[in-house]
């Protein structure tokens, strides 16, 4: 048999969050070592429980829900996510416009493949999380990244956006709250960016998973509130502010401008039909979820356990010398720079490596979110207060003898 190549398409596909440095610590794991990890959000792995009622729910509803739904999905959840929309001030969603798919990723890879010709370009943040540059490259598209500013809050750099919109620019995605950054937006930058998405006939694609796991008190605005003559794709599901990754339920809403999207609207709805429906008991658990009390509350106040592990990990980290940090202001994560000049690292994957290797603490690199330099890595501040403290001794260790190098 001849040798099976992967597809061209894949040419310029990657998603180093599960990647090369992921599979050594598999390895290492059968190998029996025991690793830290702070690699990836995925809360229930680290004692974060999703909400009783949510998991009663997937049980009590696996027994009656072994059929297809509509493709769409079913009624009572797309309702109660048009509901949520209004608690959002996001004007006139029906039934219609909502999505549900087997979490926000399906939807996120239909969204852009509906869009998107050869060589249409999308802007896409710089970090970014990189399903959106993986999905745009695996749908024909070009991924232009535009910079967000560390100096500022890691806000995007609107001027930097306007710089790269060409006439085949198709539309703007906007991460908020931010993942890998933590960055949280406020409204005058929406606004902004509105304006320029209705000033060069954009469509912005808004992901909001992280819209209710907001630190000191903040509040979030769903940019697709902001004005009905853009057309608006928001994204959001369970995985994050229900701690119900694996249950993969997420949903899409398409607002704002619809009425000259038809066409594009058509091409979603071929492709929801095409993946036949999401898995049932996840979309039933979004109404329940969405109607139920807001338990994420508990843990992102002052006293709950994600906000202390947040200011802990913060100041662990910003004690190592040479380690710099915008404390997050919500989600889950912190994209901490290394002082090129007191680290000057050329590979950053390599550098990810060898803290596995020697330590046994699993970071992501920053170019693995399309962080143009090697000089950044992102860390979830997930683990509880003794495995963090464990963790972040461990990396400014291994720093202490990469100074010395
Ligand atoms: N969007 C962002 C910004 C994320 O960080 C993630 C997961 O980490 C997702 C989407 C994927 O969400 P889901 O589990 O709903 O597919």
């Amino acid at each position: 048999m001849k040798p099976v190549s992967k597809s061209a398409k894949l040419a310029n596909v990657c998603y180093d969050i599960r990647g090369p440095v992921l599979e050594k610590a598999r390895q290492m794991e059968e190998e029996g070592h025991k690793i830290i990890k702070l690699n990836i959000g995925n809360l229930a792995a680290f004692g974060l429980e999703p909400p009783e009622e949510i998991v009663q729910d997937m049980i009590r509803n696996v027994p009656h829900t072994a059929g297809y739904t509509d493709s769409k999905g079913l009624f009572a959840p797309r309702k109660a996510v048009v509901h949520y929309t209004q608690e959002k001030n996001i004007r006139g969603v029906t039934v219609d416009d909502v999505f549900l798919g087997n979490g926000a990723s399906e939807l996120i890879g239909m969204a852009m493949n509906a869009l998107l010709n050869n060589g249409d370009e999308v802007l896409i943040p710089a970090p970014d999380y990189p399903l959106y540059t993986a999905v745009v490259s695996l749908s024909g598209g070009t991924p232009v990244h535009y910079m967000c500013d560390e100096q500022s809050d890691w806000l995007p750099d609107v001027a930097d956006i306007k710089a790269k919109i060409t006439p085949r620019t198709k539309a703007l995605v906007v991460i908020n709250p931010n993942n890998p950054t933590g960055a949280l937006y406020p409204e005058a930058l929406l606004k902004e960016l509105v304006e320029v998405a209705r000033q060069h006939q954009l469509i912005i694609f808004a992901d909001e998973i992280y819209d209710k796991t907001l630190y000191d008190g903040n509040t979030h605005t769903s940019i697709a509130s902001l004005a009905d003559d853009v057309l608006f794709v928001t994204f959001n599901g369970l995985s994050k502010n229900y701690r119900s990754c694996g249950y993969r339920a997420g949903w899409m809403v398409v607002s704002g401008e619809k009425k000259h999207a038809q066409d594009y609207i058509e091409g979603l709805n071929m492709l929801a039909s095409m993946r036949l429906c999401a898995n049932t008991p996840g979309q039933l658990a979004i109404q329940t979820a969405l109607g139920g009390y807001q338990s994420i509350k508990d843990l992102v106040a002052p006293t709950g356990r994600l906000c202390r592990q947040r200011d802990l990990a913060y100041q662990l980290l910003t004690e190592i010398p040479g380690v710099s940090c915008v404390k997050p202001k919500a989600a889950l994560y912190m994209f901490p720079r290394l002082d090129p000049k007191v680290y000057p690292i050329q590979d950053d994957q390599q550098f990810a490596y060898e803290l596995l290797a020697e330590e046994k603490v699993l970071i992501v690199q920053g170019t693995g979110f399309n962080w143009p330099q090697p000089d950044h890595f992102r860390v979830v501040f997930l683990p509880n207060s003794d495995d963090l403290t464990e963790a972040f001794g461990r990396i400014a260790r291994f720093l202490e003898n990469y100074r010395k190098r």
